[in-house]
C-alpha cells in the first residue's frame, strides 16, 4: 500500500481532553506565541470597537452562565448560529461548548426552506442569529415547531429588527450576576469522539450533510498549521515568519464555512493575531479597511483574488502592507495567480486545499517557499497521509493521478445520522476527497478534476441533488440534471438540463412563448427558493431526456461536457 506522508514537519502532541474554548482561552500551550495584552482578539470592521483577550473569556462565561441558566443548554443540545461575521461569533461558539453543546453554523442568507432543513436535520434547541437573519430564523423555527423565545439576536449598532427578541448583549449582562455554569470536561481521549460542530457539506453525492466534527479537529488543525508554518520556533529571520503576534488579518471570510471558522478565526487567534470581524463582503470596503485596520494578512477565495487584480478601485489604495496571501476553497486560475504575484511583488501568496470532511486544511504551499506554485496546492500539512487511488482501484504513488484519500488528526468522523453516506466516505479514518489529485515527487500536490457532484460557486459547495430536488417540485419538470459550467468570476455556475412534462409540452407546441415563460418561472422558482450563488445563472437547457445508466445513475459528465460546449458556441 502506497502511502505518502507529510514531510513539512512535525507535530507536537495534540491535547485530546480539551474543548476548543478549554484551548483557545485557557490552555497555556508552550509553543503558542504570546500575544501582547494590547493587541485586540477582534476588531469590529464598521465601529472600530476591539475585544481584547480578557474581553472575550468574560463575555464566553458570561453567556455560558445565562444559555445554562435561562435556556438549560447543556450536553449534546444543537444551537444553530445563522449569522453574518460579528465581533460575539466565538462568543457563542465557545460559550455553547463549555457547556457540553454542538454548534452548527449556516449562511444567513439563507431562505426559510434551507434553514428548515438544516433546523429538522441537527433537531437545533436554540437559534443565535444575526437581526438580518431575525425574519428567516422566525418563520423556519415556526415550520420546524421551535417556539419563538428560542431564538436569540445578536446585537447591531442601529437595528431595530430584535426589539422583541433577547439579544446577546443582554444575555451577557445578565450572566455576569447569575450562577457559575458547570463546566463541560473531557476525559483523557473524550477530545475525539465529543462533538464540537455540525458543518454543513454535500461529500461526494447527494444533499447537503451534516459533517460530524469532534473538539481534536479543529485544535488538530490549528497545530497542523503551526507546525507547518513554523509558529514560534524561531523560524529563520523574523520577516519570513508567516504570522507574528500583532499582525492584523482581514475577517472577510464567512466564519459559518469551514475555510473562516478553522483558518481565519481559530488558528490566527492561536498565532496572537487580530482579526478585522467583516459582517458582509464588499471588495471597495474591504480595501478601505485594508488601509484603515493597517490589514497585513488576507485569506481569501478565487472570486476575490480576480478583483483584487481586475478591480480598477484596487488602484486607488495603498495595499503595500499585506505580506500575506492565501486563496483557498475553489480553484485558482494560473493567469491570477500570476498577475496576484505581479501586484504584490513582496507578499507570500499560495493556495491552500481542504474540505469540511478534513476539518480544513490538508495542505498549504511550503514555508520555505515564499510563493506557491502557480496552480499548486501545496504541501500536505504535518500529520497528513494520502492516498492517491487511481481509477483501477489501486492505489498509486507519486506522479500517479487519481482520487485523494486521506488521514489526517483533523479528519471529521461521519455524516450525522447518515450511515450510508458515512460509509461511503468515512473509511477506517480515511476520507474520501471526491478530488482527482496528482503528488509530485517534490511533496506538491496538485488538484486536477473535481470528480464528485458538487459545484463550486464564489467558493461555496452547491449540491446538484439540492437543486434537482427543488426543480422537480416545479410543475412543469418531469426530469433535471444540474451541472456547473465554468465562469470568470465565479469559477462555476448552475446549469439546469430539464425534460418538460407531457401538459407544458403541449403548451409549448401550441405557443411561441411558452418555453420562454416556462424558462423564466423556473429560474424564478429557484431563485425564491434558495440562497443567491444557487441559482441557475448558468441557463436551463431544455431536452428530450436525460441521460442515464441502465441501473438510473444520472450520466452527469456527459451533461457537463454538452454544458461547456453550449457554452462554447454561445
Ligand atoms: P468545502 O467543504 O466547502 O470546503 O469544499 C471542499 C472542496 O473544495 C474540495 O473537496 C475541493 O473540491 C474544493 N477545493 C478546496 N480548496 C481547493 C483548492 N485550493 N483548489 C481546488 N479546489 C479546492
Amino acid at each position: 500500500m502506497v502511502e505518502i506522508r507529510s514531510r513539512s514537519g512535525s507535530l507536537p502532541a495534540i491535547p485530546d481532553d480539551l474543548t476548543i474554548p478549554q484551548f483557545q482561552l485557557d490552555y497555556r500551550d508552550p509553543n503558542r506565541p504570546i500575544r501582547p495584552a494590547h493587541v485586540p482578539c477582534l476588531i469590529d470592521d464598521g465601529s472600530g470597537r476591539r475585544v481584547l483577550f480578557p474581553e472575550l473569556q468574560q463575555r464566553t462565561q458570561a453567556l455560558a452562565n445565562s444559555l445554562s441558566s435561562l435556556y438549560s443548554i447543556g450536553e449534546d443540545d444543537v444551537v444553530l448560529l445563522f449569522s453574518r461575521n460579528h465581533v460575539d461569533y466565538p462568543v457563542a461558539i465557545w460559550a455553547v461548548h463549555r457547556l457540553g453543546g454542538i454548534i452548527s453554523p449556516a449562511n444567513p442568507d439563507f431562505g426559510q426552506q434551507e434553514l428548515e432543513y438544516q433546523l429538522k436535520a441537527t433537531k437545533a434547541a436554540l437559534i443565535i442569529c444575526h437581526p438580518d437573519a431575525l425574519k428567516t430564523s422566525v418563520s423556519a423555527a415556526r415550520q420546524f415547531g421551535l417556539s419563538s423565545d428560542r431564538i436569540l439576536v445578536f446585537n447591531v449598532e442601529g437595528s431595530t429588527s430584535n426589539a422583541d427578541y433577547v439579544t446577546v448583549d443582554h444575555l451577557v449582562e445578565r450572566g455576569a450576576k447569575l450562577k457559575a455554569f458547570s463546566e463541560r470536561k473531557l476525559k483523557p481521549g473524550e477530545g475525539k469522539t465529543k462533538l464540537a460542530f455540525l458543518s454543513f457539506s454535500s461529500g461526494t453525492t447527494g444533499t447537503p450533510k451534516a459533517v460530524v466534527i469532534p473538539h481534536i479537529a479543529v485544535i488538530a488543525n490549528v497545530l497542523q498549521l503551526a507546525a507547518h508554518s513554523k509558529v514560534n520556533q524561531d523560524y529563520a529571520p523574523w520577516e519570513d515568519q508567516r504570522y507574528r503576534p500583532g499582525d492584523v488579518a482581514s475577517g472577510v471570510l464567512p466564519l459559518y464555512h469551514i475555510y473562516g471558522l478553522v483558518v481565519n478565526l481559530h488558528f490566527l487567534l492561536y498565532c496572537g493575531m487580530a482579526i478585522v470581524i467583516v459582517p458582509k463582503f464588499n471588495f471597495e470596503n474591504m480595501l478601505k479597511s485594508i488601509v484603515r485596520h493597517h490589514i497585513t494578512h488576507l485569506m481569501i477565495v478565487p472570486p476575490q483574488a480576480v478583483l483584487l487584480c481586475k478591480h480598477p478601485a484596487v488602484k486607488k489604495y495603498n495595499l503595500s502592507g499585506i505580506r500575506y496571501i492565501m486563496i483557498g476553497a475553489a480553484p485558482l486560475s494560473d493567469e491570477v495567480n500570476e498577475m496576484l504575484f505581479r501586484l504584490f511583488p513582496t507578499a507570500h501568496i499560495g493556495q491552500g486545499y481542504g474540505m469540511t470532511e478534513t476539518c480544513t486544511v490538508t495542505s498549504i504551499w511550503s514555508i520555505e517557499r515564499k510563493r506557491g506554485l502557480s496552480g499548486g496546492a501545496g504541501q500536505l500539512v504535518p500529520g497528513v497521509v494520502a492516498r492517491v487511488v487511481k481509477t483501477d482501484g489501486t492505489v498509486g504513488g507519486y506522479n500517479d493521478v487519481g482520487e485523494l484519500v486521506v488521514k489526517s488528526p483533523s479528519n471529521a468522523l461521519a455524516y450525522y445520522n447518515n450511515h450510508q453516506a458515512t460509509k461511503e466516505t468515512f473509511v477506517d479514518g480515511w476520507v474520501r476527497t471526491g478530488d482527482e489529485v496528482k503528488i509530485t515527487t517534490d511533496g506538491e500536490l496538485w488538484i486536477i478534476d473535481r470528480i464528485k457532484e458538487i459545484l463550486k460557486v464564489k467558493g461555496f459547495q452547491v449540491a446538484p441533488a439540492e437543486l434537482e430536488g427543488t426543480l422537480l417540485d416545479h410543475p412543469d419538470v418531469s426530469d433535471t440534471c444540474v451541472v456547473g459550467v465554468p465562469d470568470e468570476f465565479s469559477g462555476e455556475i448552475p446549469l439546469a438540463f430539464v425534460v418538460l412534462t407531457a401538459d407544458a409540452d403541449a403548451r409549448v407546441q401550441s405557443s411561441s412563448r411558452a418555453l420562454e415563460d416556462i424558462r423564466n418561472s423556473i429560474v424564478k422558482h429557484v431563485a425564491s427558493n434558495k440562497v443567491a450563488y444557487k441559482h441557475l445563472t448558468g441557463g436551463v437547457v431544455f431536452v428530450p431526456s436525460i441521460p442515464k445508466t441502465p441501473s438510473g445513475k444520472l450520466l452527469r459528465r456527459v451533461l457537463r461536457e454538452q454544458a461547456k460546449e453550449l457554452r462554447k458556441a454561445t
